[in-house]
């Protein structure tokens, strides 16, 4: 939109940023620039062989992980909960597309084949009238220009929120819930999985599980926006500060 008009369309209809509920400015999207700004940052793309990693070690074949922000204080969950509960699902595609501009000149996305979002069951993507991590991932899509892929894994069981579980439950929880049905698609890929939140890597590693079943040589990468669980306080330099929960 030209400047002017937006400077009209603004005065008239405010909108607020997401994190703090502040007014924007007209150069302002989502986010004002000060949430921009003190988001607390993992910086794990400066990093190799992280505890963020190593949660994957021995379950998957896992090349890099990162993840954008720590899940902690109002500020980031509000962004988490507008862009997964309340109808802002463009929000996680704005957010995501930030992301991968800070970190595409690290190397992280070198190599890398396709991106596969966390699928939802198609009851809940109905209930929800959207999938949050589709948009996360076009959002990556947009900056790197590795294809989206959406039709290769099913999710073909609903879960119970993993709110509430430890870390055991919340394997058994999310255990067979995804299925393969487009092994040719995957095949010998480098695959990049997306979700909003990595709290134990449970999910992420249910879908890479099912994965491997059906298709050989593949390998991945994981990135998500936020960081949660006892992976969030991670020092960079003990591997065993985080591998307990
Ligand atoms: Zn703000």
């Amino acid at each position: 939109m030209m400047s002017i008009w937006k400077d009209i369309y603004g005065f008239f209809f405010p909108s607020f940023c997401v994190s703090c509920d502040e007014r924007l400015s007209t150069q302002e999207d989502y986010l004002c620039l000060y949430c921009l700004a003190t988001l607390p940052r993992t910086l794990s793309h400066l990093y190799r062989q992280t505890p963020l990693e190593q949660v994957f070690w021995g379950r998957m074949p896992i090349e890099r992980a990162v993840s954008f922000f720590y899940h902690e204080g109002e500020s980031t969950k509000q962004i988490i909960w507008q862009m997964k509960y309340n109808s802002r699902p463009k929000l996680g595609g704005y957010i995501a597309q930030l992301y991968a501009r800070e970190i595409i000149d690290s190397g992280f996305f070198d190599g890398i084949d396709i991106i596969i979002p966390v699928p939802l069951t198609w009851r809940k993507t109905l209930r929800r009238g959207y999938n949050q991590t589709h948009y996360i991932a076009e959002g990556i899509s947009k900056v790197t220009g590795i294809p989206v892929v959406t039709n290769a894994v099913k999710k073909t069981k609903d879960t119970a929120s993993q709110t509430n579980f430890n870390r055991l439950e919340r394997l058994d929880n999310v255990d067979n819930v995804f299925r393969l049905i487009r092994p040719d698609i995957v095949r010998n890929k480098h695959i990049l999985l997306v979700d909003d939140v990595l709290t134990t890597g449970a999910t992420l590693c249910s879908l890479g599980k099912a994965i491997m079943s059906g298709a050989e040589g593949v390998r991945f990468s994981v990135l998500t926006l936020s960081l949660a669980g006892s992976l969030k306080g991670m020092p960079y330099t003990s591997k065993n500060d985080a591998m307990g929960e």
